[in-house]
């Protein structure tokens, strides 16, 4: 996969905000074509975690420390510049933004303070939770926001099994509870990776803890029921296994506030919640409002079909913006939507690069259908198949690796195919030497 020099007439700087699941592949796949000199990437960590498997890094089933891709070996496998650093403002007169100092943890700054030109700026910075104003929630409550929410939830999880092993022996009701508000992809699947999780970790050695007994998991939806925004089928296969699984599935129930040891509902119930998750929602980085452009009701930058901003110089793709789709809805902020949106500005953006007039189709959001975890070796979904538009359901290990599928292709989309396949095999066999779940 070595860059090839562009053959281009115009001197176009793209610089893209962002190396998730659209802006990395934007910049993977425009570097390998145009070159280091045109096509740079910032993101503020030093490396990629795909954010779809964040649900896997809280419960402990995915290492961050051995997925995590470095972005300046991406960078330098796929021709393009990496600047790490948090972007705070945009200069859209000068065409410059400002990427913030880096330091290390004890907080000695390794890079300062840099402003960096564009011709181009392509903002794929993601999306935060959204709390609605719930009293409590951004104090008591954590997120699956980044990589560091996923580790500090792991690794609070962890120590609140080992406190209720320990308790047990004076206080046999001891238990953990934990609440998860939001039945979404997001909430199910973290519900069901944590009920395994819990089980493997009490295995390894909590004498006390047995997780069937002593972990309650509620599982909180607004909707009437859960995975609302996909096929019915789909909501009732999860509930299903959720509560197989012991978990508590609470819908047509609103969360009023978030204390710092239980949930608290709009019919006056109260859920009893050592860990508070929330994952009922999102909302476009706060930064965005600083930027005088035109954003929707949940804080994403508005664009056109187009992906363009109200300034022809900016940009956007992913989470952090509000496509246009149907019924006056916008594209769903999915990682399939991103990698679609990267795919279509590669094209436009090459046009820029070369000189050359931008091609005149309008994006389009195309629904391949949608999989959810639910554990290591069962999932749910429907694919969109184009027989009469109707969606094909599928269940069992065959979704499951349908999921893990996915999570593939968007290696293979920065990485190659041998270098996935490599990474691939390399991680069956590590399987064979370590803990199924991260224990320290
Ligand atoms: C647990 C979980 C499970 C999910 N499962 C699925 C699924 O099964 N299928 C699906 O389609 N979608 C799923 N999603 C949603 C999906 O992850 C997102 O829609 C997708 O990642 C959005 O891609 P993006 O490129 O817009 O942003 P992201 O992938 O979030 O990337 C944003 C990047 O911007 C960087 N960044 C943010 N702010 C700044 C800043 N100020 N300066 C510099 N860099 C910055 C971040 O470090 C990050 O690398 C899931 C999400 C979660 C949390």
């Amino acid at each position: 996969m070595m860059p090839t020099s562009t053959s281009a007439s115009s001197s176009e700087r793209i610089v893209i905000v962002g190396g998730g699941a659209g802006g990395l592949e934007l910049a993977a796949k425009l570097g390998r074509v145009h070159g280091r000199e045109r096509v740079t990437l910032v993101d503020s960590r030093p490396f990629h975690i795909w954010k779809p498997s964040l649900h896997e890094a809280a419960a402990g089933t995915l290492d961050i420390h051995q997925e995590g891709l470095s972005y300046l070996m991406l960078a330098h496998m796929n021709g393009f510049s990496f600047a790490q650093g948090r972007l705070v403002s945009v200069d859209r007169e000068r065409r410059l933004i400002t990427v913030d100092a880096v330091a290390d943890p004890q907080g000695q700054e390794v890079l300062p303070r840099r402003e960096l030109g564009y011709d181009t700026l392509v903002l794929a910075l993601g999306s935060t939770s959204n709390f609605f104003n719930t009293p409590g929630a951004a104090e008591h409550a954590v997120t699956l926001d980044s990589t560091e929410n996923a580790e500090q939830f792991r690794l609070t999880m962890l120590k609140a099994m080992v406190l209720v092993d320990q308790a047990k022996v004076r206080d046999p009701s001891a238990r953990l509870d934990l609440v998860i508000v939001g039945g979404g992809a997001t909430g199910v699947e973290l519900a069901v990776e944590l009920v395994e999780a819990s089980h493997v970790v009490s295995a390894y050695g909590l004498p006390n803890f047995r997780a069937e007994r002593d972990l309650a998991i509620t599982l909180v939806e607004g909707a009437p029921r859960i995975l609302s925004a996909l096929p019915e089928k789909i909501s009732q296969a999860a509930t299903a296994r959720l509560t197989e699984l012991g978990i508590r599935v609470e819908t047509s129930c609103r969360v009023a506030e978030v204390g710092a040891d239980a949930v608290l509902t709009a019919d006056g119930r109260q859920f009893p919640a050592r860990l508070c998750m929330w994952a009922a929602g999102i909302q476009g980085p706060a930064l965005l409002a600083d930027l005088g452009l035109p954003l929707n009701k949940l804080g994403q930058l508005e664009v056109n079909e187009r992906l363009e901003t109200s300034d022809p110089h900016v940009l956007a793709l992913g989470d952090c913006c509000a496509v246009p789709w149907r019924d006056g809805r916008s594209v769903p902020a999915r990682a399939q939507a991103a990698h679609q949106q990267a795919d279509y500005l590669v094209k436009k953006l090459a046009a820029r690069l070369r000189g050359t007039p931008e091609p005149v189709e309008p994006y389009v959001y195309h629904d391949h259908g949608s999989l959810v975890s639910l554990g290591q070796d069962a999932g749910v979904g429907s694919l969109m198949g184009k027989l009469a538009g109707r969606g094909l359901f599928v269940s069992g290990t065959l979704a499951r690796l349908m999921y893990m599928s996915l999570h593939l292709m968007h290696h293979k989309a920065v990485l190659g195919f041998s270098r996935t396949a490599s990474l691939a095999l390399a991680r069956l066999l590590m399987r064979r030497t370590r803990p199924r779940v991260k224990l320290h």
